[in-house]
C-alpha cells in the first residue's frame, strides 16, 4: 500500500529509534522524506537506504526555534510543499525534582515540550495550504506519572494537551493534530534499561500484551495516524502501549 505517494514528510529525531522506523515507513509507502536530528551521521546512515531523490538530511536541534523554521524551509525549497509533520525528537529525564539540576528541566522542557511547539508553529502555514497533518511523539508519561520522571512527565503531559488546542484551533483549516503516545520502546533512548533484564521483566507483567514495543510499532501507527485512513481522526493522543494503559495500576494476579 502506498499511501503517502507525492507527499512530503518531516521526520524529527530520525537518526534512532522511532523516528528511522517512522522514515523508514513513510519512505516505503512512497513519501518523500526530510530527516531531521542533531548529529547528520546518524541522519545519514537512515538516509543511506533511500532513493536519492527522495529525501533531504537536515541538521536541527528542535529546541531552537530558528533551526526548526530554517528546517521547514529548506523542505519548502527542496520539495515545494509539505503535508506531515512529525515532531518525534526527544529526551528522557531521571530523578526526584530535588535531586535534578533546574539546568536539567530546563534542558528537557526545551526539546520535548518547546520542540514539539516550534515543529507546530513552523510547520502550521504550510500544512494549512495542503490540508495536512501533525504527529507528535508524547508518551504514557504524558498521561499519567512514573516514579523519577516529574520533567519528562511534565513536558510529555504538555504535548499532550497542546494537541488537543491545536486540533481544536486548526481543525477548521483541515489540519488534523494528533499524538502517539507509546509505552516502553526498545531504542537508544531505553538501551541501559533493556539491559537490566529483571527491570524488563517488571514491564513485561504490566503490559496486557506481555512484550515491550519495537519502534516499527509506534511508527506503523503514526503512519496510520497521518494517513486518509485516519481523516476523521484529530485531537487524539492515542495509546501505543500493549494495554498497558488499561489497567488501574494493580499488579495482575
Ligand atoms: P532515540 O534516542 O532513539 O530517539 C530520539 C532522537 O531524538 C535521537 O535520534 C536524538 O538524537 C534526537 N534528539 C534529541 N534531542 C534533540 C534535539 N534537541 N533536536 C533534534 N533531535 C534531537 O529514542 P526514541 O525512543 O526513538 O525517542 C523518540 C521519541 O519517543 C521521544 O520523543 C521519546 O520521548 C518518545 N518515547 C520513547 C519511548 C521509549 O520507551 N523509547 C516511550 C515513549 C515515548
Amino acid at each position: 500500500m502506498k499511501r503517502f505517494e507525492n507527499k512530503v514528510v518531516i521526520v524529527t529525531g530520525a537518526g534512532s529509534g522511532i523516528g528511522a522506523a517512522t522514515v523508514r515507513r513513510f519512505a516505503a509507502e512512497g513519501a518523500k522524506v526530510v530527516l531531521a536530528g542533531r548529529t547528520r551521521e546518524k541522519l545519514e546512515s537512515v538516509a543511506a537506504q533511500l532513493p536519492k531523490e527522495k529525501y533531504l538530511v537536515r541538521v536541527a536541534d528542535v529546541s531552537d526555534y530558528d533551526q526548526v523554521e530554517g528546517l521547514v524551509r529548506a523542505t519548502i525549497d527542496k520539495f515545494s510543499r509539505l503535508d506531515v509533520m512529525v515532531n518525534n525528537a526527544g529526551v528522557a529525564s531521571e530523578g526526584r525534582a530535588t535531586e535534578d539540576s533546574v539546568d536539567a528541566w530546563h534542558k528537557v522542557i526545551s526539546i520535548d515540550l518547546d520542540g514539539v511547539f516550534h515543529g507546530a508553529r513552523a510547520a502550521l502555514p504550510h500544512l494549512i495550504k495542503t490540508k495536512g497533518c501533525i504527529v507528535n511523539t508524547a508518551s504514557v508519561s504524558g498521561l499519567g506519572a512514573d516514579w523519577n520522571m516529574s520533567f519528562y512527565n511534565t513536558a510529555k503531559g504538555g504535548v499532550v494537551n497542546l494537541t488537543r488546542s491545536l486540533a481544536l484551533d486548526y481543525g477548521r483549516d483541515g489540519v488534523r493534530i494528533n499524538s502517539v503516545c507509546p509505552s516502553l520502546t526498545r531504542t537508544d533512548l531505553t538501551t541501559d534499561m533493556f539491559k537490566d533484564e529483571a527491570l524488563i521483566a517488571k514491564f513485561r507483567e504490566r503490559i496486557a500484551l506481555g512484550r515491550t514495543a519495537e519502534p516499527e510499532d509506534i511508527a506503523d501507527v503514526i503512519a496510520f495516524l497521518a494517513s486518509e485512513d485516519a481523516r476523521f481522526i484529530t485531537g487524539v493522543n492515542l495509546p501505543v502501549d500493549g494495554g498497558l494503559s488499561a489497567s488501574n495500576g494493580q499488579p495482575p494476579q
